[in-house]
């Protein structure tokens, strides 16, 4: 049976943890590494999974390696495994935003195979998109169990090439916060119209979620869904028109570029 060590109880392992679990994979055969206990301890007690203090002792029980702690930590944490442990037949799995495949084999020491994976928040409730690089060094039968793991989080497209790790940040994994401002925008002024913040808050978060399931829903292009909820001369194309006269479709393109540009920085 595979088995799998979390390095790192943070928000982006725990939620991959979790929809492991949820999806039946056996507890048991999942260890958590994390340097302090409350987080660790808290996944154990909730999920049924092992837990420890030492990132060697979870290496050494798995097949599969999730590094999910800060990216500037990665190498750091990557020299100490293969230091400490052996790590042959052992595939890594990163998380981590902005650490590159050779950066972390050479960390490694090794030609180890080695998967990149962006995932987004909404895979804490199993909603996520999630981009995965594999390196060369990787089996189709590792692809293929990373690619199960990931599902059970979110939906995932494998990616051709590396560089594309940062086109998925901008598209998916900083996205959430995009829809996230757009709504806070909506719910100011559903405020300043008389609604409370509570009523708020419902009418956005309704309306939002019915967008998303009405896209999700219909074969038609998003551009002919907005057309035809958009009657001339009504409240829909009035509102829209000062949308796009204010520049939003440029906006939402220069925001996604700077979402790209730092990503490649950060590399
Ligand atoms: P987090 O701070 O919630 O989790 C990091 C965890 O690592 C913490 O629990 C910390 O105690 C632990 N840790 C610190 N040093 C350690 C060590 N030496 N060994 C083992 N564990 C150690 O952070 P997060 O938001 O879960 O992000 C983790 C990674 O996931 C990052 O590299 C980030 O780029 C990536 N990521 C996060 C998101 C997101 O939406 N949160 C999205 C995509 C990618």
């Amino acid at each position: 049976m595979t088995k799998l060590a979390f390095i790192g109880a943070g928000n982006m392992n725990g939620a991959i943890l979790s929809g492991l679990v949820n999806k039946g994979f056996n507890p048991q055969n999942i260890i958590v590494a994390n340097p302090s206990a409350p987080k660790r301890e808290a996944l154990s007690e909730q999920y049924g999974v092992l837990h420890t203090s030492s990132n060697i002792e979870a290496v050494a029980f798995a097949d599969y390696v999730i590094l999910g702690v800060k990216p500037h930590l990665i190498a750091q944490v990557c020299q100490e495994i293969a230091t400490e442990t052996a790590i042959e037949n052992k595939c890594f799995v990163s998380v981590a935003a902005g650490c590159t495949i050779e950066q972390i084999q050479q960390a490694l020491n090794g030609q180890y195979p080695v998967i990149r994976v962006m995932p987004n928040t909404p895979s804490q409730l199993g909603y996520g998109v999630s981009g995965l690089y594999a390196s060369i060094d990787v089996s189709e039968n590792q692809k293929q169990q990373t690619a199960e793991f990931m599902k059970s989080v979110g939906i995932i497209k494998w990616l051709n090439t590396e560089a594309e790790i940062d086109h998925i940040i901008a598209v998916s994994g900083s996205a959430p916060a995009y829809f996230f401002l757009f709504m806070e925008a909506m719910q100011n002024k559903a405020i300043a119209l008389g609604f409370t913040e509570q009523e708020s808050r419902e009418l956005v978060q309704q309306t939002a979620l019915g967008a998303a399931q009405m896209v999700i829903n219909n074969d038609l292009p998003i551009s002919q869904l907005r057309k035809n909820v958009t009657s001339k001369g009504g409240t829909t194309q009035a509102a829209l028109t000062t949308l796009i006269d204010g520049g939003l479709e440029q906006l939402v393109t220069n925001a996604m570029d700077s979402a790209l540009h730092r990503a490649k920085e950060m590399a």
